[in-house]
Protein backbone atom coordinates (compact mmCIF):
# COMPACT_ATOMS: atom_id res chain seq x y z
CA UNK A 1 0.00 0.00 0.00
CA UNK A 2 1.27 3.44 -0.68
CA UNK A 3 0.65 7.00 1.02
CA UNK A 4 1.09 9.82 0.35
CA UNK A 5 3.96 12.22 0.94
CA UNK A 6 2.28 14.40 4.02
CA UNK A 7 1.61 11.21 5.44
CA UNK A 8 4.73 9.86 5.00
CA UNK A 9 6.48 12.48 6.94
CA UNK A 10 4.16 12.92 9.57
CA UNK A 11 5.12 9.06 9.81
CA UNK A 12 8.86 10.20 9.88
CA UNK A 13 8.04 12.86 12.38
CA UNK A 14 6.58 10.67 14.72
CA UNK A 15 9.82 8.28 14.58
CA UNK A 16 11.98 12.05 15.34
CA UNK A 17 13.31 13.15 11.29
CA UNK A 18 13.31 16.06 11.12
CA UNK A 19 10.89 16.98 8.13
CA UNK A 20 10.01 20.68 6.53
CA UNK A 21 6.76 22.16 8.71
CA UNK A 22 3.78 21.71 6.77
CA UNK A 23 0.18 21.88 6.04
CA UNK A 24 -1.64 19.50 3.81
CA UNK A 25 -4.68 21.17 1.66
CA UNK A 26 -7.71 20.44 -0.31
CA UNK A 27 -8.26 23.76 -1.81
CA UNK A 28 -6.62 26.67 -3.10
CA UNK A 29 -7.84 29.04 -0.11
CA UNK A 30 -6.39 26.34 2.27
CA UNK A 31 -3.23 26.35 0.47
CA UNK A 32 -3.53 30.26 1.33
CA UNK A 33 -4.51 29.74 4.65
CA UNK A 34 -1.69 27.40 5.42
CA UNK A 35 1.18 29.76 3.90
CA UNK A 36 -0.44 32.23 6.82
CA UNK A 37 -0.15 29.69 9.07
CA UNK A 38 3.24 28.71 8.14
CA UNK A 39 4.50 32.34 8.09
CA UNK A 40 8.36 33.08 6.48
CA UNK A 41 8.66 34.29 2.77
CA UNK A 42 8.73 31.04 0.82
CA UNK A 43 6.45 28.52 0.51
CA UNK A 44 6.55 25.06 -1.55
CA UNK A 45 3.50 23.82 -3.77
CA UNK A 46 3.86 20.26 -4.08
CA UNK A 47 1.19 17.89 -5.57
CA UNK A 48 0.19 15.14 -4.14
CA UNK A 49 -0.11 12.01 -5.46
CA UNK A 50 0.84 8.35 -5.50
CA UNK A 51 3.86 8.73 -7.83
CA UNK A 52 7.09 10.06 -7.64
CA UNK A 53 8.97 12.67 -10.44
CA UNK A 54 6.36 15.30 -9.63
CA UNK A 55 8.92 17.97 -9.81
CA UNK A 56 10.04 17.37 -13.33
CA UNK A 57 6.19 16.88 -14.17
CA UNK A 58 5.57 20.62 -12.61
CA UNK A 59 3.99 19.42 -9.39
CA UNK A 60 6.52 21.03 -7.27
CA UNK A 61 6.79 25.02 -7.30
CA UNK A 62 8.14 27.31 -5.04
CA UNK A 63 6.54 30.48 -4.60
CA UNK A 64 8.25 33.69 -3.40
CA UNK A 65 4.79 35.63 -2.86
CA UNK A 66 1.39 34.77 -1.56
CA UNK A 67 -0.15 35.79 -4.98
CA UNK A 68 2.18 33.41 -6.19
CA UNK A 69 1.33 31.17 -3.93
CA UNK A 70 -2.37 31.47 -5.56
CA UNK A 71 -1.54 30.81 -8.62
CA UNK A 72 0.38 28.43 -8.26
CA UNK A 73 -2.28 26.51 -6.04
CA UNK A 74 -4.74 26.99 -8.57
CA UNK A 75 -2.37 25.66 -11.26
CA UNK A 76 -1.66 22.59 -9.46
CA UNK A 77 -4.90 21.42 -7.55
CA UNK A 78 -7.18 19.17 -10.72
CA UNK A 79 -4.34 19.04 -13.33
CA UNK A 80 -3.50 16.12 -14.91
CA UNK A 81 -0.14 15.58 -13.46
CA UNK A 82 2.28 13.16 -15.80
CA UNK A 83 5.64 11.65 -14.57
CA UNK A 84 7.77 9.30 -15.27
CA UNK A 85 5.51 6.84 -12.92
CA UNK A 86 1.89 7.83 -13.39
CA UNK A 87 1.83 6.34 -17.38
CA UNK A 88 1.20 8.94 -20.11
CA UNK A 89 -2.48 9.09 -18.91
CA UNK A 90 -1.40 10.92 -15.74
CA UNK A 91 -2.86 11.21 -12.44
CA UNK A 92 -5.84 13.66 -11.19
CA UNK A 93 -4.21 16.16 -8.61
CA UNK A 94 -6.95 16.40 -5.30
CA UNK A 95 -4.34 17.37 -2.61
CA UNK A 96 -1.61 19.77 -1.72
CA UNK A 97 1.03 19.96 0.47
CA UNK A 98 2.12 23.91 1.85
CA UNK A 99 5.58 23.66 2.99
CA UNK A 100 7.95 26.26 3.92
CA UNK A 101 10.76 26.61 1.39
CA UNK A 102 14.12 24.85 2.73
CA UNK A 103 17.54 26.31 1.89
CA UNK A 104 18.66 23.25 0.19
CA UNK A 105 22.75 23.26 0.32
CA UNK A 106 23.05 19.48 -0.82
CA UNK A 107 20.51 17.04 -1.71
CA UNK A 108 20.93 13.33 -0.76
CA UNK A 109 19.49 9.75 -1.48
CA UNK A 110 18.50 7.51 1.38
CA UNK A 111 16.32 4.20 1.89
CA UNK A 112 15.25 1.08 3.01
CA UNK A 113 14.23 -1.47 1.53
CA UNK A 114 14.19 -5.44 1.57
CA UNK A 115 17.01 -6.98 -0.43
CA UNK A 116 15.78 -10.84 -1.13
CA UNK A 117 19.19 -11.51 -2.34
CA UNK A 118 20.56 -11.32 1.51
CA UNK A 119 17.00 -11.82 3.16
CA UNK A 120 18.12 -8.46 5.16
CA UNK A 121 17.08 -4.74 5.05
CA UNK A 122 18.91 -3.44 2.64
CA UNK A 123 19.77 0.74 3.71
CA UNK A 124 21.26 2.67 0.43
CA UNK A 125 22.49 5.99 0.15
CA UNK A 126 23.70 8.45 -2.64
CA UNK A 127 25.59 11.54 -3.10
CA UNK A 128 23.18 12.00 -6.38
CA UNK A 129 19.65 13.30 -4.15
CA UNK A 130 17.13 14.79 -5.61
CA UNK A 131 17.08 13.16 -9.22
CA UNK A 132 15.90 9.65 -10.62
CA UNK A 133 17.75 7.04 -8.48
CA UNK A 134 16.93 4.59 -11.30
CA UNK A 135 19.43 6.58 -13.71
CA UNK A 136 21.45 6.88 -11.30
CA UNK A 137 21.70 3.11 -10.68
CA UNK A 138 21.88 2.75 -14.30
CA UNK A 139 24.78 5.11 -15.23
CA UNK A 140 27.05 5.61 -11.99
CA UNK A 141 25.70 2.24 -9.56
CA UNK A 142 28.80 3.54 -7.93
CA UNK A 143 27.53 6.24 -6.21
CA UNK A 144 24.82 3.77 -4.47
CA UNK A 145 26.28 2.56 -1.19
CA UNK A 146 24.50 -0.30 0.66
CA UNK A 147 24.72 -1.94 3.93
CA UNK A 148 22.69 -5.10 4.98
CA UNK A 149 21.33 -4.77 8.76
CA UNK A 150 21.80 -8.00 10.91
CA UNK A 151 17.29 -8.01 12.14
CA UNK A 152 19.01 -8.85 15.53
CA UNK A 153 21.52 -6.08 15.58
CA UNK A 154 19.71 -3.30 13.41
CA UNK A 155 21.49 -0.23 11.74
CA UNK A 156 24.69 -0.02 13.36
CA UNK A 157 26.75 3.42 14.93
CA UNK A 158 29.31 1.95 12.18
CA UNK A 159 27.18 1.11 9.17
CA UNK A 160 25.11 4.75 9.40
CA UNK A 161 28.43 6.25 9.50
CA UNK A 162 30.23 4.75 6.67
CA UNK A 163 26.87 5.54 4.80
CA UNK A 164 27.05 9.03 6.13
CA UNK A 165 30.77 9.67 5.16
CA UNK A 166 30.53 7.74 1.64
CA UNK A 167 27.64 9.90 0.36
CA UNK A 168 29.98 13.29 2.26
CA UNK A 169 27.96 14.24 4.61
CA UNK A 170 30.36 17.09 6.18
CA UNK A 171 31.62 16.55 9.99
CA UNK A 172 29.26 19.10 11.43
CA UNK A 173 25.95 17.05 10.17
CA UNK A 174 27.47 13.60 10.91
CA UNK A 175 25.89 12.97 14.08
CA UNK A 176 21.96 14.20 12.48
CA UNK A 177 22.54 12.22 9.51
CA UNK A 178 23.56 9.17 11.35
CA UNK A 179 20.78 9.75 13.32
CA UNK A 180 18.25 9.90 10.54
CA UNK A 181 19.65 7.14 9.01
CA UNK A 182 18.84 5.03 12.44
CA UNK A 183 15.67 6.30 12.47
CA UNK A 184 14.69 5.78 9.17
CA UNK A 185 15.67 1.83 9.93
CA UNK A 186 13.25 1.82 12.93
CA UNK A 187 10.52 3.76 11.13
CA UNK A 188 10.75 1.03 8.20
CA UNK A 189 10.93 -2.30 10.76
CA UNK A 190 8.06 -0.71 12.94
CA UNK A 191 5.53 0.16 10.34
CA UNK A 192 6.00 -2.97 8.16
CA UNK A 193 7.46 -1.27 5.28
CA UNK A 194 8.56 -2.69 2.01
CA UNK A 195 10.36 0.27 0.94
CA UNK A 196 10.93 3.86 2.92
CA UNK A 197 12.73 6.11 0.66
CA UNK A 198 13.66 10.04 1.63
CA UNK A 199 14.78 11.87 -1.73
CA UNK A 200 16.35 14.00 -1.43
CA UNK A 201 17.32 14.14 2.52
CA UNK A 202 18.97 17.57 2.78
CA UNK A 203 21.67 19.47 4.25
CA UNK A 204 20.29 23.20 4.82
CA UNK A 205 22.99 26.00 4.88
CA UNK A 206 23.07 25.95 8.50
CA UNK A 207 24.26 22.37 8.92
CA UNK A 208 20.87 21.02 9.72
CA UNK A 209 19.65 17.35 7.67
CA UNK A 210 15.92 17.02 6.94
CA UNK A 211 14.26 14.97 4.74
CA UNK A 212 12.28 16.64 1.69
CA UNK A 213 10.55 14.03 0.40
CA UNK A 214 9.19 10.64 1.90
CA UNK A 215 8.11 7.90 0.07
CA UNK A 216 6.59 4.78 1.64
CA UNK A 217 5.03 1.39 1.02
CA UNK A 218 4.06 -1.02 3.26
CA UNK A 219 3.57 -4.82 3.09
CA UNK A 220 -0.07 -5.41 2.59
CA UNK A 221 -0.05 -8.77 4.43
CA UNK A 222 0.76 -6.87 7.48
CA UNK A 223 -1.46 -3.89 7.70
CA UNK A 224 -3.87 -5.58 9.53
CA UNK A 225 -1.68 -5.13 12.63
CA UNK A 226 -1.26 -1.32 11.71
CA UNK A 227 -4.77 0.22 11.67
CA UNK A 228 -3.22 3.99 11.99
CA UNK A 229 -1.53 3.41 8.59
CA UNK A 230 -4.60 1.66 6.93
CA UNK A 231 -6.58 5.30 7.84
CA UNK A 232 -3.88 6.90 5.16
CA UNK A 233 -5.48 5.02 2.54
CA UNK A 234 -6.45 7.05 -0.37
CA UNK A 235 -9.07 5.15 -2.91
CA UNK A 236 -8.71 8.13 -5.12
CA UNK A 237 -5.34 6.96 -5.99
CA UNK A 238 -5.90 3.22 -6.33
CA UNK A 239 -7.17 1.84 -9.60
CA UNK A 240 -11.04 0.88 -9.40
CA UNK A 241 -10.59 -2.79 -10.63
CA UNK A 242 -8.50 -3.29 -8.30
CA UNK A 243 -10.59 -2.17 -5.03
CA UNK A 244 -13.32 -3.73 -6.40
CA UNK A 245 -11.57 -6.90 -6.34
CA UNK A 246 -10.04 -6.77 -3.08
CA UNK A 247 -13.77 -6.46 -1.43
CA UNK A 248 -13.96 -10.22 -2.65
CA UNK A 249 -10.85 -11.00 -1.82
CA UNK A 250 -9.30 -11.27 -5.14
CA UNK A 251 -6.12 -10.66 -6.61
CA UNK A 252 -6.62 -8.44 -8.99
CA UNK A 253 -3.87 -6.25 -10.99
CA UNK A 254 -4.93 -4.52 -14.22
CA UNK A 255 -2.05 -4.67 -17.18
CA UNK A 256 -2.46 -3.25 -20.90
CA UNK A 257 -3.15 -6.76 -23.04
CA UNK A 258 -6.40 -7.60 -24.53
CA UNK A 259 -6.81 -11.31 -22.84
CA UNK A 260 -8.28 -11.95 -19.61
CA UNK A 261 -6.59 -14.14 -17.11
CA UNK A 262 -8.44 -16.06 -14.38
CA UNK A 263 -5.88 -18.72 -12.27
CA UNK A 264 -5.90 -20.19 -9.18
CA UNK A 265 -3.05 -19.89 -7.87
CA UNK A 266 -0.44 -16.99 -8.50
CA UNK A 267 1.98 -19.32 -9.22
CA UNK A 268 0.17 -20.80 -12.05
CA UNK A 269 -1.16 -17.19 -12.81
CA UNK A 270 2.35 -16.26 -13.63
CA UNK A 271 2.98 -18.93 -15.81
CA UNK A 272 -0.10 -18.51 -17.50
CA UNK A 273 0.61 -14.42 -18.24
CA UNK A 274 4.02 -16.13 -19.63
CA UNK A 275 2.76 -18.58 -21.78
CA UNK A 276 0.29 -15.83 -23.20
CA UNK A 277 3.09 -14.05 -24.44
CA UNK A 278 4.74 -16.72 -25.45
CA UNK A 279 2.59 -17.15 -28.12
CA UNK A 280 2.50 -13.50 -28.83
CA UNK A 281 -0.05 -11.99 -27.13
CA UNK A 282 -0.45 -9.36 -23.92
CA UNK A 283 -2.48 -10.45 -21.03
CA UNK A 284 -5.32 -7.89 -19.82
CA UNK A 285 -4.80 -8.68 -16.15
CA UNK A 286 -3.46 -11.03 -13.54
CA UNK A 287 -6.17 -12.21 -11.59
CA UNK A 288 -5.73 -15.18 -8.93
CA UNK A 289 -8.96 -16.30 -7.60
CA UNK A 290 -7.73 -17.95 -4.30
CA UNK A 291 -7.73 -21.64 -3.19
CA UNK A 292 -11.68 -21.57 -1.79
CA UNK A 293 -13.48 -19.85 -5.02
CA UNK A 294 -16.79 -20.08 -4.99
CA UNK A 295 -19.57 -19.81 -8.19
CA UNK A 296 -20.10 -16.12 -6.52
CA UNK A 297 -16.51 -15.10 -6.60
CA UNK A 298 -16.01 -16.39 -10.04
CA UNK A 299 -18.85 -14.38 -10.92
CA UNK A 300 -17.28 -11.25 -9.90
CA UNK A 301 -13.76 -11.91 -11.51
CA UNK A 302 -15.51 -12.06 -15.13
CA UNK A 303 -17.38 -8.98 -14.01
CA UNK A 304 -14.41 -7.17 -13.15
CA UNK A 305 -12.37 -8.55 -16.50
CA UNK A 306 -14.89 -7.54 -18.68
CA UNK A 307 -15.28 -4.14 -17.59
CA UNK A 308 -12.19 -3.63 -19.02
CA UNK A 309 -12.88 -2.57 -22.75
CA UNK A 310 -9.68 -4.18 -23.91
CA UNK A 311 -10.36 -7.52 -23.39
CA UNK A 312 -11.06 -9.97 -26.45
CA UNK A 313 -11.11 -12.97 -24.94
CA UNK A 314 -10.80 -14.76 -21.70
CA UNK A 315 -8.37 -17.45 -20.68
CA UNK A 316 -9.34 -19.75 -17.67
CA UNK A 317 -6.80 -21.68 -16.76
CA UNK A 318 -7.43 -23.72 -13.09
CA UNK A 319 -5.90 -26.79 -11.11
CA UNK A 320 -7.92 -28.41 -9.07
CA UNK A 321 -5.79 -29.56 -5.86
CA UNK A 322 -8.03 -28.78 -2.67
CA UNK A 323 -10.16 -26.31 -5.21
CA UNK A 324 -12.31 -28.85 -7.39
CA UNK A 325 -12.79 -28.34 -11.04
CA UNK A 326 -16.36 -29.19 -10.67
CA UNK A 327 -16.79 -26.07 -8.92
CA UNK A 328 -14.63 -23.75 -11.16
CA UNK A 329 -16.96 -25.41 -13.87
CA UNK A 330 -20.06 -24.26 -11.98
CA UNK A 331 -18.81 -21.11 -11.76
CA UNK A 332 -18.01 -20.43 -15.44
CA UNK A 333 -20.86 -21.41 -16.56
CA UNK A 334 -22.86 -19.46 -13.88
CA UNK A 335 -20.69 -16.12 -14.65
CA UNK A 336 -20.95 -16.45 -18.66
CA UNK A 337 -24.66 -16.44 -18.33
CA UNK A 338 -24.48 -13.75 -15.63
CA UNK A 339 -22.47 -11.21 -17.67
CA UNK A 340 -23.90 -12.52 -21.23
CA UNK A 341 -20.20 -13.15 -21.48
CA UNK A 342 -19.57 -12.34 -25.68
CA UNK A 343 -16.21 -12.87 -25.59
CA UNK A 344 -13.99 -16.06 -26.64
CA UNK A 345 -13.47 -18.08 -23.83
CA UNK A 346 -11.07 -21.12 -23.86
CA UNK A 347 -11.10 -22.82 -20.57
CA UNK A 348 -8.08 -25.29 -19.23
CA UNK A 349 -8.64 -27.75 -16.10
CA UNK A 350 -6.85 -30.35 -14.53
CA UNK A 351 -6.82 -32.44 -11.57
CA UNK A 352 -9.89 -32.98 -8.88
CA UNK A 353 -13.07 -33.88 -10.79
CA UNK A 354 -11.60 -32.71 -14.01
CA UNK A 355 -14.28 -34.86 -15.97
CA UNK A 356 -17.18 -34.00 -14.27
CA UNK A 357 -15.43 -29.97 -14.66
CA UNK A 358 -15.95 -30.79 -18.51
CA UNK A 359 -18.89 -32.77 -18.76
CA UNK A 360 -20.25 -29.50 -16.95
CA UNK A 361 -19.14 -27.09 -19.50
CA UNK A 362 -20.39 -29.27 -22.35
CA UNK A 363 -23.76 -29.57 -20.82
CA UNK A 364 -23.94 -25.81 -20.39
CA UNK A 365 -24.38 -25.43 -24.05
CA UNK A 366 -22.28 -22.17 -24.23
CA UNK A 367 -19.60 -21.80 -26.73
CA UNK A 368 -16.93 -22.30 -24.42
CA UNK A 369 -13.74 -23.74 -26.18
CA UNK A 370 -12.03 -26.43 -23.73
CA UNK A 371 -8.30 -27.29 -23.92
CA UNK A 372 -5.83 -29.80 -22.86
CA UNK A 373 -2.21 -28.48 -22.13
CA UNK A 374 -1.30 -24.65 -21.13
CA UNK A 375 0.12 -24.58 -25.01
CA UNK A 376 -2.99 -25.58 -26.62
CA UNK A 377 -4.87 -23.21 -24.44
CA UNK A 378 -2.63 -20.18 -25.25
CA UNK A 379 -2.99 -20.95 -28.64
CA UNK A 380 -6.20 -21.10 -28.89
CA UNK A 381 -7.37 -17.63 -26.84
CA UNK A 382 -4.40 -16.38 -29.02
CA UNK A 383 -6.13 -17.60 -32.12
CA UNK A 384 -9.43 -16.67 -30.89
CA UNK A 385 -8.94 -12.93 -30.16
CA UNK A 386 -7.14 -12.35 -33.95
P1 LIG B 1 9.43 14.44 -6.51
O1 LIG B 1 10.45 13.46 -6.05
O2 LIG B 1 8.09 13.80 -6.70
O3 LIG B 1 9.87 15.19 -7.73
P2 LIG B 1 10.21 16.10 -4.25
O4 LIG B 1 9.46 16.25 -2.99
O5 LIG B 1 11.45 15.28 -4.18
O6 LIG B 1 9.21 15.54 -5.37
O7 LIG B 1 10.55 17.55 -4.79
C1 LIG B 1 11.30 17.76 -5.97
C2 LIG B 1 12.37 18.82 -5.72
O8 LIG B 1 11.76 20.04 -5.32
C3 LIG B 1 13.34 18.47 -4.61
O9 LIG B 1 14.42 17.70 -5.08
C4 LIG B 1 13.77 19.84 -4.14
O10 LIG B 1 14.83 20.32 -4.94
C5 LIG B 1 12.55 20.70 -4.36
N1 LIG B 1 11.78 20.86 -3.08
C6 LIG B 1 10.86 20.01 -2.60
N2 LIG B 1 10.38 20.42 -1.40
C7 LIG B 1 11.02 21.57 -1.11
C8 LIG B 1 11.00 22.50 0.00
N3 LIG B 1 10.20 22.34 1.04
N4 LIG B 1 11.84 23.58 -0.08
C9 LIG B 1 12.65 23.77 -1.15
N5 LIG B 1 12.71 22.95 -2.20
C10 LIG B 1 11.93 21.85 -2.21
MG1 LIG C 1 11.57 13.13 -4.45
Amino acid sequence: MKIHEYQGKEILRKFGVTTPRGVPCFSVDEAVAAADTLGGKVWVVKAQIHAGGRGKGGGVKVAKSIDELRQYATDILGMQLVTHQTGPEGQKVRRLLIEEGADIKKEYYVAALTDRATQKVAMMASSEGGMDIEEVAHSTPEKILKVFVDPAIGLTDEQALFLSNGIGVPEGSTAQAVDTLKKLYTTYMETDCSLAEINPLILEGNGTIKALDAKFNFDANALYRHPEIVAYRDLDEEDADEIEASKFDLAYISLDGNIGCLVNGAGLAMATMDTIKLFGAEPANFLDVGGGATAEKVTEAFKIMLKNPKVKGILVNIFGGIMRCDTIATGVVTAAREVHLSVPLVVRMKGTNEEIGKQILRDSGLPIIAADTMADAAQKIVDAVK
